[in-house]
């Protein structure tokens, strides 16, 4: 019982990794069970969670920038995404991921051929600091307005490195368009893993053609889900499927198989982050475990 209790408040904690430096080399780890297969691949917490994040270095060494489709650019990490959405009134940067990776994150634009001093409006998938402990610096570089989901606001204001004031110049409800140099982002509330939890969709144009390109945001669920969580993922695993989509993307590389796709690049050939078929697999993965996890809750003894 007592280990239970304490494999929980371990799990607990480092699921919610509310701190910059919570890295699997610290020890910590999520349980290893349940375990769930979806599309031949099996996961545990501890693999979806290793799979995110990666290593340290995974962290903070920069993903080679490349060009995703259109106007939109991958300037991130190995293992966390950050996104240029380029357009002649200036840019949009989506997810400062952590304030180290910030400078990272402005040289990729720079090898890009763009400033990053021309980004104006810097938005985020959810109030993590793996996704958004950076964007008081990216501001203070940019003089970006940064816009943020209602939900996820108190959250956001909660991260302060070196003690800096979580910046939020406009605040964004369900369904509310993000609109730069003919761009357009929509923001849909996708709440479980954050309140505010929020996944991006837009438009891109290449080759004549349009595509509806998806920023999902993370889907995994807490060590604990609440009824009223377990109401949030329900509803967001509905919305999500019904979202147009031709290029899923994530706040975590692993999430669309960023290093296979990439690899895959090559004058002529087919874009590989042009994916339908895998559009949904992330949520698939999520919401297998999300089910797994809360049978294991009901089958737990009450403590
Ligand atoms: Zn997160």
């Amino acid at each position: 019982m007592k280990l239970r209790r304490l494999s929980a408040a371990l799990l607990g904690a480092f699921l919610l990794h509310p701190g910059p430096r919570v890295t699997l080399a610290q020890g910590a780890q999520p349980p290893d069970q349940p375990a769930v297969t979806v599309r031949g691949q099996t996961y545990t917490p501890r693999s979806i969670l290793a799979r995110n994040m990666g290593t340290d270095e995974d962290q903070t060494t920069a993903f080679p920038p490349h060009k995703v489709i259109g106007n939109v650019y991958y300037v991130g990490t190995r293992t966390l995404t950050s996104f240029l959405i380029t357009t002649p009134a200036g840019h949009i940067l989506l997810n400062s991921t952590y304030e180290r990776n910030v400078r990272t994150i402005a040289k990729s634009v720079t090898q890009l051929g763009f400033k990053f001093e021309d980004v104006r409006i810097l938005v985020g998938t959810h109030a993590h600091g793996d996704h958004q402990e950076g964007d008081a610096l990216a501001k203070e570089l940019t003089g970006a307005q940064v816009m943020a989901m209602r939900e996820d606001v108190p959250a956001l204001e909660a991260i302060k490195p070196g003690g800096k004031a979580h910046p939020i110049d406009r605040t964004l409800r369900d369904g509310e368009q993000v609109t730069l140099g003919g761009t357009t982002l929509v923001a849909h509330l996708t709440p479980g893993h954050t309140r505010g939890c929020t996944t991006w969709t837009m438009k891109a144009q290449e080759g004549g053609q349009a595509f509806d390109v998806v920023f999902a945001c993370s889907y995994r669920a807490p060590a604990n889900v609440t009824p009223e969580i377990e109401g949030e993922f329900n509803r967001t695993f509905t919305l999500v499927r019904a979202l147009p989509c031709d290029v899923p993307l994530g706040d975590h590389a692993a999430q669309y198989n960023l290093a296979a796709k990439h690899a895959r690049l090559s004058a002529g050939a087919p874009n590989p982050f042009v994916d339908p078929g895998n559009c949904w697999n992330e949520a698939e993965i999520q919401e297998a475990m999300l089910r797994a996890q809360l049978q294991m809750q009901q089958k737990a003894p009450r403590p």
